[in-house]
């Protein structure tokens, strides 16, 4: 077992709604409802699920961009979830973000130079003349060239862009990066190459990743172990290899079964998942999962399952699972 970098505790988000004519009665979307997860120096741990599953409200309460309703996240030995903004520099920047969209975070008026030495800016961590031998560096780890520095981000492609927002990540020698969906917006050849910088910058520096996405092919190629969300909460984590042979969760099966196989010779069954995943402001009782699931039993009906684990090193939230010991 590895090195623990970050391990959030049961960690919640709820967001607020008020109702009524003066906005005098809450309720509250939980978009993140218990959520707990470790990450290993050096690892990447895939978060998956659909739209609205709580993903990237997690990534981003694990950057402490957002500040958890409850629990604890522990980053490197230390509890920073209840730490305020004054508090928090020095760790900021052991903790960087990639983006889905690289060029709404890429400020159109500043050079892709400033772009990438801004944090080193705001950090002061260097000399301008350091600053400046550090950026080209940098643009060399992304495959760009130190030509590229006075260029702007409309002068490039997606892919390019994105190996900007790496490189801005890495300016302040990060020892986490969160990637929220960093491949989404590009095309599928593109996102092969910049699966494989990742991963290679990874094994450069040492790096960790929270790697979200909702394509489980993605977090296949890139991830150590993945964890699926449903609903705010996760509801299966295993090694890659574990899940993807043998996924135990109904919720896991059914997603697995949409992804096409390239042997057209393989048959797969598809699980059609019935009905739309229920409002996060109103969540069904019991398994959350229970009224779209086809193995649904009284008892998932009102008792929550526990996260457990039923191989080694293989979780999941599931009665029925639990039940048959697999
Ligand atoms: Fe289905 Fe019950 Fe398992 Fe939930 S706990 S996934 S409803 S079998």
């Amino acid at each position: 077992m590895g090195e623990l970098l970050v391990e959030a505790k049961d960690l919640k988000k709820y967001f607020p709604i008020r109702k009524g004519l003066f906005g005098q009665k809450k309720s509250y979307v939980r978009a993140v409802d218990g959520v707990s997860l470790s990450i290993q120096k050096g690892e990447t741990l895939g978060l998956v699920g659909e739209s609205g599953c709580g993903k990237s409200t997690t990534g981003r309460m694990v950057m402490r961009l957002l500040a958890p309703t409850e629990g604890e996240i522990w980053f490197n030995g230390k509890d920073i979830s209840k730490l305020n903004d004054n508090q928090l520099r020095e760790t900021r920047k052991e903790l960087q973000m990639i983006f889905q969209d690289p060029y709404a975070s890429l400020n159109p008026r500043m050079t892709i130079g400033d772009l990438i030495g801004e944090p080193i800016i705001v950090h002061n961590m260097m000399t301008k003349k350091e600053r400046e031998r550090r950026v080209h560096e940098l643009l060399e780890y992304v495959g760009l060239t130190s030509y590229h520095a006075n260029r702007y981000a409309h002068e490039f492609s997606g892919g390019q862009r994105q190996r900007i927002g790496i490189a801005r990540a890495l300016a302040v020698n990060p020892k986490l990066i969160v990637a929220d969906e960093p491949v989404s917006a590009l095309d599928v050849s593109i996102q092969s190459q910049v699966l494989n910088l990742m991963q290679d910058l990874q094994k450069e520096f040492g790096l960790t990743y929270l790697f979200i996405s909702h394509d489980l092919s993605v977090v296949e190629h890139i991830s150590n172990r993945v964890g699926v969300m449903y609903l705010g909460r996760i509801v299966e984590l295993a090694h890659k290899e574990s899940l993807y042979e043998n996924p135990l969760h109904p919720y896991t099966k059914a997603l697995m079964s949409a992804v096409p196989v390239a042997n057209p010779r393989v048959k797969k069954e598809r699980i059609v998942l019935q009905g739309d995943i229920p409002s996060p402001s109103n969540p069904p009782t019991g398994c959350t999962f229970h009224p779209r699931c086809q193995s649904c039993m009284e008892i998932c009906k009102t008792v929550v399952p526990e996260l457990k684990e039923i191989e080694p090193g293989h979780f999941t939230a599931c009665h029925l699972s639990q039940i048959n010991g697999q």
